[in-house]
C-alpha cells in the first residue's frame, strides 16, 4: 500500500465507521442447491450432449474449486440449435398472439421469483459476485425484466403509433459474465415479447444459472425449440454470428470483439445491436453534497467488484473539494468487507476468472509505472480464489492507461477540474460513451451537464440505478442500441 494521505485541516472531523467491532460470519445457506456436476446444451426443448463431445470446468472463482463441467458447443452444435429456433419460430411461435406470449413471459418471471434465491447462490458461487449483490440486485432485475416485457407484448401495437410491428426471426444472443442472469433477462424477454425465437450463448466462466433458466423455461412449458442455450466459449459465439440462418446478432462484451462482430456481419442482412465497454466520468462538484457523493464513488466503482461496463471508473472532482473526497474515500474503501462472496456482509466479492484478475494488475502497475500514485484498502485477501482490493489511484493524467482503458476491476481512476465546461471536454475524451455521473446541488447544473455529455445514461446525484422501463445502451465505442424501456423492443422489430 502506497501512502499519499491528503492533510485535511486541523480540526476536520473524520466519519467513525466503528471499526472496533468486528462481524460475525453471515454466510448464506449453499447446501440445498443442486449443481449438477454436468450440464448439457439446451437444444429444442431438451438437455442434449454436445457434438463436440466435449467439456470445459466451470470452477468457483472464491475458491479455485470446480463446480460442474460444461458442454462445448461447436459450429455442427449451433447449427442444430439455430435450426430448433427456426422452425420454433415458423411453426410456433410467429403463430401466438401477443397475449399467448406475455402469458409464458409472466410464468417465467413467476417461476424466477420462486427460485431466486437458489438462483442468487449459484450465480454468487459461479461468478464471484456478492450475494447481497445477486440477491437484492441481479434477481430482482431478472425478473422484473420478464414481467416487464410479459406487459408488452400484446400492446406492441401501440407501442409505436401508426406503425405495424413485425418480429425478426431467429435472435443469436452472447453476452458476457458479469451480470450473468441479468444479460440473459435483458436480451431473452423483449426477444420472445416481439415474437422471435432466441438462441443464446453464456459466458465461459458463468454458464450455470443459464442453464438453471433452461430448467425454468422447461417447467413453465414454453414451445421447444423458442430459446436454446449453447455453451462454450469465443469460438462458440463467433459460430452463431457466423451463422446464414440468424436474423438478428444481439451482442454485449468487449469493444474488442464488438468490431470484429461488426465486421463479419456488415454486408448481410442480420441486424445488429452491440453493448460494449465503457469508461465513465463521475464527476463530483463542489457545491455537492460529499457525503452522498463518496457513496455514489463507492456505488460506481466498487459494485460487482468493478465488473460493469458502466461503473464510473474516471472520477472528476472540482479542485476545491478534492482533499476531502480522497480523505472520505481513503476513509470508506477502508471499511469495505472483501471476501467470502457468500457471507451476507461482503461488499467485495471474488474477480471473476484468473485472466481478469492478471488484466487488472498489469494495468495496475502501467498506472504505477506511468506515475500515478495508488491508495489501496488494507483489506486481508484471502488465501485462494481471486481477489482485488478496493483502490484508486491519484496524480492521474487523461494520456495514463489506466485513464483511457477498461480495468474492469475495483479501481478507480481519479483526476481535478476547475470549471464545468473542463470537465464536460475531458469526460468526452474518450473512445467510449456509455454512461456518467454528476453530482451537484444545482438542477440548472445537471441539464446542462447531462446535455453536454455524450454518454447514453446520465445519473444526476445517484450512480447504477437500474430499472426495466428505462433504456440502456451507449454512444462511440460503447456500441448501438437500446435495452430495456419501449426503446429495447425496436432491436428485435421492423416497423412497416
Ligand atoms: P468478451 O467480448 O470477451 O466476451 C463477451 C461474450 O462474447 C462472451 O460470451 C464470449 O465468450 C463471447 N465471445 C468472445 N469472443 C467472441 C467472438 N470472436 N465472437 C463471438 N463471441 C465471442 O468480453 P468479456 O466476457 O471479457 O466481458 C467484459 C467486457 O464486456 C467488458 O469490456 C465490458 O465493458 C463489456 N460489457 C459491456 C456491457 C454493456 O452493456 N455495454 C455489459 C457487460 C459487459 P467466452 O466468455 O466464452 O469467451
Amino acid at each position: 500500500m502506497i501512502d499519499d494521505r491528503v492533510p485535511l485541516s486541523p480540526g476536520a472531523r473524520r466519519l467513525d465507521f466503528g471499526d472496533r467491532w468486528e462481524y460475525a460470519p453471515a454466510p448464506e445457506a449453499s447446501d440445498y442447491v443442486k449443481v449438477k456436476s454436468r450440464y448439457e446444451l439446451f437444444i429444442n426443448g431438451r438437455f442434449v450432449r454436445p457434438r463436440s463431445s466435449k467439456y470445459f470446468e466451470s470452477i468457483n472463482p472464491a475458491t479455485e474449486e470446480k463446480i460442474a463441467e460444461i458442454a462445448e458447443a461447436n459450429a455442427r452444435d449451433v447449427d442444430l440449435a439455430v435450426r430448433s429456433a427456426r422452425r420454433a419460430y415458423e411453426k410456433i411461435w410467429s403463430k401466438r398472439s401477443g397475449r399467448e406470449r406475455g402469458k409464458y413471459l409472466y410464468r417465467i418471471a413467476r417461476l424466477i421469483q420462486e427460485k431466486s434465491r437458489e438462483l442468487a447462490v449459484l450465480e454468487t458461487m459461479d461468478g464471484g459476485k456478492t450475494i447481497k449483490e445477486s440477491r437484492d440486485i441481479d434477481l430482482p432485475l431478472v425478473a422484473a425484466h420478464f414481467f416487464y416485457y410479459a406487459g408488452w407484448a400484446d400492446k406492441l401495437e401501440y407501442a409505436f403509433a401508426g406503425r405495424k410491428p413485425n418480429s425478426l426471426g431467429v435472435a443469436g444472443q452472447i453476452i458476457p459474465w458479469n451480470f450473468p442472469l441479468l444479460m440473459a433477462a435483458w436480451k431473452l424477454a423483449p426477444a420472445l415479447a416481439c415474437g422471435n425465437t432466441c438462441v443464446l450463448k453464456p459466458a465461459e466462466t458463468t454458464s450455470i444459472t443459464a442453464m438453471q433458466l433452461a430448467e425454468i423455461f422447461q417447467q413453465a412449458e414454453l414451445p421447444e425449440g423458442v430459446v436454446n442455450i449453447v455453451t462454450g466459449a469465443g469460438e462458440t459465439g463467433r459460430a452463431i454470428v457466423d451463422h446464414p440462418k440468424i436474423d438478428k446478432i444481439a451482442f454485449t462484451g468487449s469493444t474488442e470483439v464488438g468490431k470484429q462482430i461488426l465486421k463479419t456481419v456488415a454486408g448481410t442482412k442480420k441486424k445488429l445491436t452491440l453493448e460494449l465497454g465503457g469508461k465513465a466520468a463521475n464527476i463530483i462538484f463542489e457545491d455537492a453534497p460529499i457525503d452522498q457523493a463518496v457513496e455514489g464513488i463507492i456505488s460506481g466503482i466498487y459494485v460487482n467488484q468493478g465488473h460493469v461496463c458502466c461503473a464510473g471508473s474516471r472520477l472528476f472532482v472540482q479542485e476545491g473539494v478534492f482533499a476531502p473526497v480522497i480523505q472520505k474515500l481513503r476513509d470508506r474503501i477502508a471499511t469495505l468487507r472483501v471476501g467470502n462472496p457468500l457471507d451476507k456482509n461482503t461488499d467485495i466479492g471474488a474477480i471473476n476468472s484468473r485472466m481478469q484478475l492478471d488484466k487488472i494488475c498489469e494495468l495496475v502497475d502501467s498506472g504505477l509505472k506511468q506515475g500515478a500514485k495508488l491508495v489501496q484498502s488494507p483489506a486481508r485477501l484471502p488465501a485462494r480464489g481471486f481477489w482485488y482490493p478496493p483502490s484508486f489511484f491519484t496524480g492521474v493524467t487523461g494520456s495514463h492507461r489506466i485513464a483511457q482503458e477498461e480495468i474492469f476491476g475495483p479501481v478507480l481512476s481519479v483526476m481535478t477540474f476547475r470549471t464545468p465546461e473542463e470537465a464536460i471536454e475531458r469526460a468526452n475524451n474518450t473512445p467510449y460513451g456509455l454512461s456518467a455521473g454528476v453530482w451537484t446541488d444545482k438542477g440548472s447544473k445537471i441539464f446542462k451537464m447531462v446535455s453536454k455529455l455524450r454518454a447514453g445514461v446520465v445519473w444526476a446525484n445517484t450512480y447504477n440505478k437500474f430499472d426495466p422501463t428505462s433504456p440502456f445502451g451507449g454512444y462511440k465505442e460503447s456500441g448501438f442500441g437500446r435495452e430495456g424501456g419501449l426503446h429495447g423492443l425496436l432491436p428485435y422489430l421492423t416497423l412497416t
